[in-house]
């Protein structure tokens, strides 16, 4: 808080933020008349910064500066007229303090691109001209200028008017219009873009919202009772169960009361499916941010939004940091996706910060999932959430089980054993659609030597490079980097390559030979890399007819399916017997999600699913008592070990091309820390430092530095101090180092 009043108009001293990694403010003075607003929180300025000029936003007003005035420079201009929206600046102070992130860099994140690159934030506006009403007659006045006369004839027949945009393409000149405003027969209009008005309450909706089953009705009421309140509530329902048809009766009645509502759904469900929804029930004007978007549609979009005009604003993570005039819910779809969580720089959780800001406004936060985050659940569990369920699927068909399938000891083809690929063949013959699930793009895992036993492997990262067929190269799909594919094996010489395991190429080209009269579908990121790769495979799939569908998690999300009666699941093994302790939680996650893609129509599905262990514990659970039970087991497991969402957890991540440099500095930031810990007796666990699960990735050493904690101030503090003297200690910049608080991965 800065000890300023933010109305003190002639302060001496400006704290700017500026787009850098330090996290402090830098002081500058104001200069020439301030804007009509005053000098407050929230203006953008241009500011010399070392030997650039960079965009900052001024975040204090102050009389005094820890530096003698007459050392600090003068800003170069004030950018804005207003303070960039309060909710938004709060929202990005709350950001920066909880993640221990530079405000500066938060806030330049947190920004569409333009502003970040000092462009006006204000409503841009179109040019319509109409026709005046009570024009005098026209007949003698454009006798000698038929050209204005057919401009004028053509304005007549569209009493709304046409814009400036559409009159020139048909031919007409500014000039004439121009002529025509003198003679004073039209007029021009400028009206903001996305002008759309807000309908009515009573007319709201364009197309009628359907009759709610009784757990719905519930749902829906518990959720009416919180508007205008924070009410944190939890949807949990089955894919099927009507959890969207919740989310867009809840938003009618947000609307209705003339609020905004934010909706915020994973990377890989905002498709034109999930919007056509939203668009086909509402005549209320929604804004979409998705990355198809030019940075100039993103700006109105945030302006549409943050001026009130926008009545429902969806989009991925990022559109958390959208402005709102007058906030009325959040609802957070398939709040479990991992997509939520950035993994880089400023490493924010969509979902939790949607939390905070639902607090902030004092407004009711939705956050619905099939398969809700251990995290969400606790919260439910101890009740600080409110727990909705939804049993059934709103269409007729119960979810199906799992049903495990051994593949020990048994031949495969293209990663399939013979009684699944019976069980394809039949389901093909009765007419369905079958979708395999394979979570490994390209031909095979790895290539390897059957002379020496000799594996690609990425010369740059401790991983395996992935053999592709289309193109033909072996590719790190960590790193990126690609190689030709060999012609005999480097070590040995010998021809006898092959490959090792199946990616989606080698699944799909054996599905094919095997079943030569079905289409046979691939689904990944290869293969839909084209601007309308995707739809145009779902426009097919959709079609119905038989047809086989081989797909990473691309396809196990979101989308709706309603031929596939039969879902294989090549392997489910990979969650299992991992490292970090969330793996299995995700994996399991996303098995169900695949399963709840069989049988969503007329047809009742079967799952199918390959593994290694069909013993195991947890995938025993899984399979036949479904993903709460496992989650309740997990919970159980989490509480024991105390770990999250049982305690709360941070992790210092360091990096170098050099690996004694990240061996040496993440030591001694470990050491530093016990030290500091031990003499202020903070009651948080160090543990480490320990290499990371992939210790070389992209030629850089990565080791970390784990701190756990019951109590979160106490975590916060330690990471308050680790932050100040990394930054203190200048030997820390040899290596690049970031804290993750709340790490979703390991
Ligand atoms: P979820 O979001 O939980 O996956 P959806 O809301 O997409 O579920 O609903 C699944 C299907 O059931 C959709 O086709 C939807 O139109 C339909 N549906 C949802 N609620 C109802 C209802 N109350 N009556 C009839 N059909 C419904
Ligand atoms: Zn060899
Ligand atoms: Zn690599």
């Amino acid at each position: 808080m800065s000890s300023t009043s933010p109305r003190s108009t002639s302060p001496r001293v400006l704290g700017v933020a500026v787009p850098s990694p330090l996290r402090r403010l830098f002081d500058y003075l104001p200069k020439g008349a301030p804007p009509p607003c005053g000098w407050v929180p929230g203006l953008r300025v241009r500011v010399s910064f070392g030997r650039r000029q960079v965009v900052g936003v001024v975040m204090e007003c102050r009389d005094s500066s820890d530096l003698p005035l007459a050392r600090l420079k003068p800003i170069e201009a004030c950018l804005d007229k207003a303070p960039l929206p309060l909710d938004w600046l709060w929202l990005c102070r709350f950001t920066a303090r909880y993640y221990q992130h530079a405000l500066g860099d938060a806030l330049m994140h947190a920004m569409p691109v333009l502003l970040r690159q000092g462009r006006p934030l204000e409503t841009r506006t179109r040019e319509r001209w109409r026709v005046l009403p009570d024009h005098e007659s026209s007949s003698h006045t454009l006798a000698r200028a038929p050209k204005q006369a057919q401009l004028f004839t053509m304005l007549c027949q569209h009493p709304q008017g046409l814009t400036s945009q559409s009159i020139l393409a048909q031919g007409f000149s500014r000039e004439q219009l121009r002529s025509l405003e003198a003679k004073h027969l039209v007029e021009l209009l400028e009206e903001p873009m996305n002008a759309a008005e807000w309908p009515p309450a009573q007319n709201l909706l364009a197309n009628p919202a359907l009759p709610l089953n009784a757990e719905q009705a519930t749902a829906l009421n518990a959720l009416c009772e919180g508007l205008g309140r924070f009410h944190p509530c939890l949807l949990h329902g089955v894919t099927g169960s009507g959890k969207t048809e919740v989310y867009l009766q809840l938003i009618e009645a947000v609307v209705a009361k003339g609020r905004q509502a934010l909706v915020l759904i994973p990377e890989i469900g905002l498709t034109p499916q999930t919007l056509g929804r939203f668009q086909q029930r509402f005549r209320a004007p929604i804004v979409a941010l998705h990355s198809g978007l030019s940075d100039l549609q993103r700006l109105d979009a945030w302006e549409a939004a943050a001026n009130g005009r926008a009545a429902i604003v969806i989009g991925t993570r990022s559109a958390v940091f959208t402005p709102l005039a007058r906030p009325g819910v959040i609802i957070v779809d398939e709040e479990h996706d991992s997509s939520f969580k950035q993994q880089d720089g400023l490493r924010y959780h969509a979902r939790d910060l949607a939390v905070a800001r639902a607090k902030h406004h004092d407004i009711p936060l939705l956050l619905g999932s099939a398969t809700p985050s251990l995290e969400t659940l606790h919260h439910a569990q101890q009740g600080t959430y409110r727990h909705l369920r939804l049993r059934q699927r709103a269409t007729r068909h119960a979810p199906a089980r799992l049903e495990l399938i051994d593949l020990k000891g048994r031949p495969r083809h293209g990663g399939l054993i013979a009684p699944v690929r019976d069980t394809i063949a039949a389901t093909l013959e009765a007419g369905h659609q079958v979708l395999v699930f394979i979570n490994r793009r390209g031909f095979a895992p790895t290539l390897a030597c059957h002379s020496c036993g000799w594996m690609a492997d990425c010369d740059h990262c401790d991983a395996r490079m992935t053999w592709h067929r289309q193109p033909p190269v072996l590719a790190c799909h960590h790193c990126d980097r690609r190689r030709p594919l060999p012609d005999a094996c480097p070590k040995c010489g010998s021809a006898d390559l092959r490959p090792l395991g199946s990616g989606t190429e080698r699944t799909e080209e054996s599905l094919a030979e095997t079943f030569p009269k079905t289409p046979v579908h691939r689904i990944d990121r290869d293969s839909t890399r084209g601007k309308d790769a995707l739809d145009k495979i779902l426009t097919e799939i959709r079609r119905g007819e038989p047809a086989l569908l081989v797909g990473t998690q691309m396809l196990a999300k979101g989308h709706h399916l309603p031929h596939v009666t039969l879902v294989v699941v090549v392997n489910a093994d990979a969650g299992l017997y991992a490292s970090d302790f969330r793996a299995l939680e995700h994996s399991a996650q996303l098995l169900e999600q695949v399963a709840g893609r069989a049988g969503r129509a007329s047809h009742p599905g079967r799952v199918m699913v390959q593994t290694m262990h069909p013993d195991d514990p947890n995938l025993r659970l899984l399979a036949e008592r479904g993903y709460d039970a496992l989650a309740e087991s997990l919970l159980d497991e989490r509480r024991i070990a105390k770990l999250p969402p049982m305690c709360f957890m941070a992790l210092l991540r360091l990096e170098s091309p050099r690996e004694e440099h990240v061996m040496t500095l993440a030591k001694e930031a470990a050491d530093a820390l016990r030290n500091h810990l031990e003499q202020h007796q903070l009651k948080v666990d160090c543990l480490g430092p320990v290499p990371a699960p992939m210790e070389r990735r992209q030629n850089r050493y990565h080791m970390q530095v784990m701190l756990m904690a019951e109590r979160r101030s106490q975590l916060h503090e330690a990471c308050a101090w680790l932050v100040h003297w990394g930054e203190a200690n200048p030997a820390m910049r040899r290596v690049r180092w970031s804290l993750d608080i709340d790490p979703q991965t390991l």
